[in-house]
Order: structure tokens, then sequence, then C-alpha cells
């Protein structure tokens, strides 16, 4: 991917931008700006909206509570957000996963609570903080768009409601341990959605449940169990090399 300004730090700001224009950062960018980074006025950096590209910025000034930057260019047009739909049984590690699944190219990340997550309660706005970290990280030019957390049933009963002709491929960890390749390529240019159980997996009924849907794809993640937070990331591994986004480089 061709990258400029790599060395800069970027930052995710909500505000409109255009060339030319000044933007006032956060107490909490500007934190990280100038006690983290140690950046000063006079120095640059790159910032994106999720609306209007990338642009390089100027530290116009700085100080311990404020900066502002001058938009000098733009050097990155907005690109479509990422469409695939990611549903985790919350775990201890979400967090983690909500990093993961932004850097492997989620459109839009939503907890489902099944029957056996231990813990329900989810921190919707420390997984969005997660979720703007690692886009500043990764050099997306979109952030996730975090949803509520929703209960399985409500997820499988208001599915094409909900999400239309879209796929749900489901990792089932009970399935027979054979290769996803061919499931998955099945897919390429179907909007699509992943779905991972919690530790402990999926109940009996929510497994019978899946697998009576038109909209599921189960894939086996191969012969080994694999953490929830492990699986998330082969699975977005697997559906990106072979029906999404790697597939330029991968080539089939
Ligand atoms: N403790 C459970 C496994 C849970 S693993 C048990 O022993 O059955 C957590 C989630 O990761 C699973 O619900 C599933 O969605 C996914 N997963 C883990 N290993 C997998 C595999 N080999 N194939 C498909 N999905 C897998």
């Amino acid at each position: 991917m061709p990258r400029t300004h790599k060395t800069l730090p970027r930052l995710y700001v909500e505000t409109a931008m255009s060339t030319g224009t000044e933007i006032a950062l956060d107490k909490a960018q500007t934190n990280y700006l100038v006690n983290v980074l140690r950046r000063g006025a006079g120095e640059q950096c790159v910032v994106f909206n999720g609306r209007d590209g990338a642009f390089l910025a100027r530290i116009a000034q700085a100080s311990k509570k404020t900066v502002t930057l001058d938009l000098v260019a733009q050097t990155a047009a907005q690109t479509e957000p990422n469409d695939l739909w990611c549903g985790f049984a919350p775990i201890k590690r979400l967090d983690y996963i909500v990093q993961k699944a932004t850097e492997m190219g989620a459109g839009t990340i939503q907890p489902v609570i099944t029957r056996h997550v231990q813990n329900p309660r989810v921190n919707i706005d420390k997984l969005r903080a997660n979720a703007i970290e690692a886009a500043e990280q990764c050099e997306v030019l979109s952030v996730p768009q975090i949803e509520d957390a929703i209960a399985f049933d409500a997820l499988i009963t208001g599915w094409t409601e909900a999400h239309g002709d879209r796929k749900l491929i489901f990792c089932d960890e009970d399935a027979a341990s054979e290769s996803p390749i061919d499931s998955l390529a099945a897919l390429e240019g179907t909007r699509l959605g992943l779905l991972v159980g919690p530790e402990g997996g999926f109940a009996p009924e929510e497994r019978e449940r899946l697998l009576a849907q038109d909209f599921v794809i189960p894939i086996s993640l191969g012969p080994r169990i694999l953490r929830a937070d492990t699986a998330a990331v082969a699975a977005l591994a697997l559906i990106q090399a072979v029906a999404g986004d790697w597939q330029p480089f991968i080539g089939n």
C-alpha cells in the first residue's frame, strides 16, 4: 500500500476538514500529541475524520492544554468505509478483538450476548476508543461503527430485516474439520458478517439455531479449539484472503 507521511503521528478527529482551515484538538488528543509524543508548534501530523480523507496538518499552537492545527493539504481522498460486520461474544479481551478487527478491515463491530457469555456488561465507549486507536495506528480512513450489544436471539430473529442479503459466517467449533476455503470463495462479492462465540463456546441450541438459517455459512477454523480472540483474527484473515479486500494481493 502506498504510504505517505508514515513517520508522522495520525489522529482521528470528529470535526469537518478542508485545506487551509484550523482545527482544535480535544483534551485527550492534546495530551497524546504534546505530552506523550512531545510534539510542538511547527511540527506536523496527519488527521482524518472518516468523511474528508486524510490531511497533513501543522501544529500552529501547542500548550499542555490545547493544540490548534493548520490543515496544510489533503494527503488521501476518503475511501468507502468497510462493510464487513463482526459479531463477537464479549470475552475478557474484547478490547483486543476490537483492535484486531479494526486492523483487519471490520466496518461494524457488535457484541453478541450468547448463553455462555460470562460478563454481558460491555463498555461501548471504551470499545470505540480502542477502535479509534487501532484506526490511527493502521492508517485506515474510517473508524468501524461500534454498535450496542445485542442478544443472540434478537440478532438471529432480526438478521434479515437488519442486514438484508448479508451472509453470516459462523465460526463453528463443533464443525467437522474441513477446509472453509470453498465455502468462503463462493461468498466473494457478497456482503459478509462474522460471528465468533465466547470462551465457553456456543450453546447446543444456539448452534442448532444458526445451522438452521439459510443466511448462515458455518466454517471450521481447523483441528484445534482456538481461543475466541485467536479465532477472531484467524477467521478475519481467511475471510479477507479468500473473499475480502486481501484479494488484490493474494489473488486466487
Ligand atoms: N471452550 C469451547 C470453545 C470456545 S472457542 C469448547 O471447548 O468448545 C471460542 C469461539 O471461537 C468458538 O465459539 C468459535 O466461534 C471459535 N472457534 C474456536 N475454535 C474454532 C474452530 N476450530 N473452528 C471454528 N470456530 C472456532
